[in-house]
């Protein structure tokens, strides 16, 4: 007895549901662990962070509600950045798609 190999390599992949489904309030964005309202910073992004999360998703730079940055240039990134990594929308880029 042996499974079809059909069965396995037709199955598509179930990603539809993260489309849809916005994260749960209370978990940390970062290291997706439960986040308690003395810790919590955000929501940003309608997401939110440990205290000790928010940082600087390419450096790691510890970030404040006053100092961090989010993606222009996309907006369904729910990190944050610093200023020196945030994605930045230059003047001539491809993203005309987003102002429709
Ligand atoms: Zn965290
Ligand atoms: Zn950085």
């Amino acid at each position: 007895m042996s499974m079809p190999p059909s069965a396995l390599s037709n199955a598509p992949p179930k990603r539809l549901k993260n489309l849809f489904v916005p994260p749960p309030p209370d978990k940390c964005t970062r290291c997706n662990n439960r986040v308690y309202q003395m810790e919590k910073i955000g929501p940003v992004n309608e997401v939110i962070f440990h205290k000790q999360c928010f940082k600087c998703k390419e450096c790691g730079q510890h970030l404040s509600l006053k100092t961090y940055f989010t993606n222009q240039t996309d907006f369904s990134d729910p990190e944050v950045y610093c200023s020196k990594h945030c994605p930045k929308v230059r003047h001539n880029a491809l993203y005309f798609r987003f102002s429709v």
